[in-house]
């Protein structure tokens, strides 16, 4: 699903934020990815949606080199796949609705097919009942749950989640999580990056830590590692 090839990213300040990453990801599969701040977690995961580019090495993503993907392909590359990010970044002055609607009107479906799949993962995330509201008449952890309905609604085979639950309190953040171990146990592979000792040692999934740029430990149902 994901392959990674002697991955480098070298930005235009010099700094080397990946140092040859190999790594294959398969279908389905539920994986955190954990490091210290500044390690390349960030990095490592918007490689994987080509909101940056790789200096050299392959990026494969769903049978895509996004290495060599032509600048024009990826708004087409990246509806393939769902995207959540700590802060939900959703549109204010679009409701509920609106937000996870707009996701499909891009790519063209059918109104009543858009219908009909709004209102499907709405209910799936537990908001089927705040689809007028804006987002902001909702607490941060309904917001969560809209950029995850947004995230999922194309059907995607992969979702990308960074630092999802970063800025939710503990309760709140439990929440989530069960919600993305839904979708997983749906078929949907994970990729999340997360300070979130608790829920590592909890829920146990693949653990990839990120150190320097490089790969410093790889398990399957490891634990976090790292104090504080
Ligand atoms: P993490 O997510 O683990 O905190 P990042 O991938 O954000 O790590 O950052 C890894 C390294 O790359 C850090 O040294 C960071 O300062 C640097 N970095 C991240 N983004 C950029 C950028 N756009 N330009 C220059 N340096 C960057
Ligand atoms: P939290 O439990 O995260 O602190 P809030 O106290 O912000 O949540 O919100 C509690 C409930 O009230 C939520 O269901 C939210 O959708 C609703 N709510 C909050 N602010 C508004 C508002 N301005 N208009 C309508 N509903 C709101």
């Amino acid at each position: 699903m994901i392959q990674m090839n002697n991955v480098v990213k070298k930005y235009p300040n010099g700094v080397v934020a990946s140092n040859g990453i190999t790594v294959d990801i398969r279908q389905g599969e539920f994986v955190y990815v954990v490091g210290p701040s500044g390690a390349g977690k960030s990095t490592f995961i918007k490689l994987m949606y080509r909101e940056e580019k790789a200096t050299s090495g392959d990026v494969i993503v769903n049978g895509i080199n996004l290495t060599t993907l032509k600048q024009s392909r990826i708004p087409r590359m990246r509806r393939q796949l769902g995207v959540v990010f700590q802060d939900f970044k959703l549109l204010p002055r679009l409701t509920v609705y609106e937000n996870v609607a707009f996701a499909m009107e891009v790519i063209e479906e059918q109104p009543k097919k858009i219908r009909q799949r709004v209102l499907e993962v709405l209910d799936l995330v537990g908001l089927k009942h705040k689809a007028r509201m804006l987002p902001s008449e909702l607490s941060g952890g309904e917001q969560q749950r809209i950029a995850i309905a947004r995230s999922i609604v194309n059907m995607p085979k992969v979702v990308i989640a960074d630092e999802p639950t970063g800025n939710l309190d503990p309760e709140t953040s439990w929440e989530i999580m069960s919600i993305f171990e839904e979708i997983n146990a749906r078929g949907t592979t994970i990729v999340m990056a997360t300070h979130n000792r608790e829920i590592v040692n909890t829920i146990r999934r693949r653990v990839i830590a990120i150190e320097g740029g490089m790969i410093a430990r790889d398990e399957y149902g490891g634990d976090y590692g790292y104090e504080g």
